[in-house]
């Protein structure tokens, strides 16, 4: 019989963008070959990564994008009721960010003007009158700060909690 210890659990970790530009996941990727290292301690669920729709029990949820419509609320209830850790990632799931300049229009005018119609698909999630940061929503555990945050944020802040130290600050930026 071996005695050999058995490898740790490994972290299930999802990630998903709701309104967002996939900027802070592109950023994520750029930890490049130290994404080796990491699936060392990770797995993933839930994430344009995997390809899988619904999120299942995780350890960490990184959240991208705020909330403009109905379906964006549904999928971050659906997080923070699977994920032990959330964390709001960019700018846009802080403040709400560039989406958020609708938010002195009015959501049918805007429409209106966009595409002409009113679109009235029952398949289209329906929209917020004003596009929401996360925290309004939900509990928040954790935040990255930045537009996107810098690949060496997240790298770090997945280090932290891999390791299960409370996150440090020093690689945030906020522009
Ligand atoms: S914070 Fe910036 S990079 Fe991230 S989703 Fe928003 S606009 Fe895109």
């Amino acid at each position: 019989m071996s005695t050999a210890n058995p490898a740790p659990a490994k972290l299930r970790v999802a990630t998903v963008s709701l309104a967002g530009c996939f900027g802070c996941h592109m950023s994520f990727l750029d930890i490049d070959e130290r994404l080796f290292e990491l699936i060392e301690h990770i797995q993933f669920d839930r994430s344009p990564l995997t390809d899988i729709k619904t999120v299942g029990l995780c350890d960490i949820g990184l959240i991208e994008g705020g909330l403009c419509n109905a379906e964006n609320v549904e999928v971050l209830r659906a997080f923070r009721a699977n994920c032990r850790v959330l964390v709001a990632v960019g700018a846009c799931a802080i403040t709400g960010g560039l989406p958020a300049l609708r938010n002195h229009l009015d959501v049918g005018d805007m429409l209106q003007a966009v595409y002409g119609t009113v679109p009235d698909d029952p398949e289209l999630p329906l929209p917020l009158n004003k596009v929401h940061p996360i925290h309004e929503v939900v509990r928040i555990d954790h935040s990255l700060p930045g537009c996107p945050p810098s690949a060496d944020a997240f790298w770090h802040l997945l280090q932290d909690l891999i390791a299960g130290r409370e996150p440090a600050h020093g690689l945030i930026r906020y522009d």
